[in-house]
């Protein structure tokens, strides 16, 4: 692959910041999968967006399939979202008290997800988890966290065990700097594999304080749960006194407006106990969320032992960034994206059978990957059996026709509410030349 200073590169001052970046941000990237280290070429540093589209600093507009790894539903700078920043933030930018806007954006969540009685709001995805596992074991008493392979939860220490997208990007099997103690309390099993899982629990059952899974898988790729494997889950974890926790930071207001559990659930063995939230709530802003009965809740502190807090939990701009996203998402909404999304994976698709290169979509709500493979996946390993190389060609023949796709093979493909027929059109033209790239 090309190095991240490749004189072929077309983006000359996204170069020339990457250059000055490296010096003083590691890998010159502040998330590691930014870095484009799996594709080559130099990661776009972008100066503005609006609906669909990102500009570069070169000036170069990209039709953008990225929406910020999920967040940006209803495309960037909606006006909607931008009038509630613009008031929010003139009334000031954080409080350190409670603020109405909070108490809006719970209320919303908690209306959409029936078993959900409760948010408290923190800032990350990773919080979100990290806190739903420490309130899993605070609940249960118990240690030991389940959770499948490929599945990414943020960087929580104990959750990045075969960890997803991110590391597989990087083809690392695990971080460093993890202690063995801090995993030694947490299994990890194959996604949907049902009898893998059972095994698990006839071992140690009685020591499982939760499992954690993602609602349907998007960091390594799309891979939705196979019929019947999270009321499987659900089963399991109920016969043994363990939580289900369900993280919906990826699928949650995005696969519909109660997220995946709006499409799968409530699953016939019962809801799962603990919701994470993060992304689309956010609406680009930092805000995030775990949730439960009222019952759960109440064992964190202030009413509870269960410690957790946050300076910006809540934080008043964020909270109201995140309620006008969310008060965008509506019913009308979920339809239109997934034609937006069909209409572009059946191009994509349409153009790389004419190539005859292997590959199959899949899907969870609009949210679908393209593996570049023959066979569906169904796992983390098979995730990892494709041609990573062809979707770096294919990545870079999209970039120059005008098309950002996640700079990985691993990773989801997202559309938003203002992807109209221009950008639509543009992603349909760019393909044929991608496939042929990839060929
Ligand atoms: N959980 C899931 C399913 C995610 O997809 C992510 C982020 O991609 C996280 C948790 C972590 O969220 P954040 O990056 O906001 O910390």
């Amino acid at each position: 692959p090309a190095t991240p200073t490749d004189p072929r590169s077309d983006a000359p001052a996204s170069a020339a910041l990457l250059e000055r970046a490296t010096r003083v941000i590691p890998g010159g990237v502040n998330s590691p999968v930014r870095a484009f280290r799996a594709v080559g070429g130099t990661p776009r540093f972008i100066a503005s967006a609006t609906g669909p589209w990102l500009t570069d600093v070169d000036g170069r507009r990209y039709v953008d399939l990225l929406c910020s790894w999920g967040p940006m539903i209803l495309g960037h700078a909606h006006p909607d979202v931008l009038e509630a920043v613009r008031t929010a933030s003139a009334r000031g930018f954080s409080f350190g008290t409670p603020s109405e806007n909070e108490v809006l954006l719970a209320e919303e969540i908690v209306a959409r997800i029936e078993p959900v009685e409760q948010v408290r709001l923190v800032s990350s995805g990773t919080e979100a988890t990290m806190s739903a596992i420490r309130l899993a074991r605070g609940v249960t008493g118990r240690s030991v966290i389940v959770k499948f392979a490929g599945c990414y939860h943020g960087h929580v220490d104990a959750l990045l065990a075969a960890a997803g997208s991110g590391l597989a990007t990087l083809a690392l099997p695990d971080s460093a700097g993890v202690p063995v103690e801090m995993t030694a309390d947490t299994i990890v099993v194959p996604y949907n594999d049902v009898p893998a899982l059972e095994e698990v629990f006839a071992a140690r059952g009685s020591e499982i304080a939760a499992v954690i899974t993602e609602a349907a898988a998007g960091n390594m790729g799309v891979v939705p749960p196979a019929p019947g494997f999270t009321e499987a889950v659900r089963r399991v974890t109920r016969e043994h006194g363990a939580l289900l926790v369900s993280d919906e930071v990826m699928t949650g207001f995005r696969c519909s407006k109660a997220g995946w559990f709006g499409l799968e659930g409530p699953y016939a063995a019962g809801a799962p106990d603990i919701f994470t939230f993060g992304k689309v709530m956010g609406g680009g802003f930092p805000a995030a969320a775990f949730g439960a009965s009222a019952e759960i809740m109440a064992h964190l502190a202030p009413l509870g032992p269960v410690y957790q807090a946050g300076t910006l939990s809540g934080n008043p701009v964020a909270t109201a960034a995140g309620l006008a996203t969310l008060r965008g998402c509506t019913d009308d909404l979920y339809p239109r994206l997934e034609v937006t999304a069909r209409t572009i994976a059946d191009a994509a698709s349409a153009a790389l059978a004419a190539e005859g290169v292997a590959h199959t979509v899949q899907w969870a709500g609009s949210m679908f990957s393209v593996f570049f493979r023959e066979a569906k996946v169904t796992n983390y390993d098979e995730a990892r059996d494709q041609d990573t190389a062809a979707y770096g060609r294919f990545f870079h023949s999209m970039l120059e026709s005008g098309v950002h796709l996640p700079p990985s093979a691993f990773e989801a493909w997202f559309v938003s509410g203002s992807h109209d027929e221009e950008a639509v059109g543009q992603v349909v033209e760019a393909l044929p030349a991608a496939a042929r790239a990839a060929a």
